[in-house]
């Protein structure tokens, strides 16, 4: 028998395209939501792989991120809004 799965306890995250290391950044990133509207989330947190800049959300940014799409006028082709509120 295999070891199977080995279950990960440390918090570090690695990226899902090349297993690098992502580390904490502060970025600009645009949603798109609906077929017209693109919404920019400024000041947003995301895990930033170093090889190969893949970004990715954590779970918290990820539902905060939600709300504040569900939030945005999908009746403006672009708008901006601050992640911290
Ligand atoms: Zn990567």
């Amino acid at each position: 028998m295999g070891r199977g799965w080995a279950y990960q306890e440390n918090t570090e995250v690695k990226c899902r395209i090349c297993a690098g290391a992502m580390e904490e950044r502060v970025t600009d990133l645009p949603f798109k939501i609906g077929d017209t509207s693109i919404v920019i989330v400024r000041s947003l947190p995301v895990l930033q792989c170093r090889q190969c800049g893949e970004t990715e959300l954590e779970n918290v940014a990820m539902a905060r991120v939600d709300r504040l799409l569900a939030a945005a006028d999908r009746s403006a082709e672009l708008e901006v809004v601050r992640y911290a509120a």
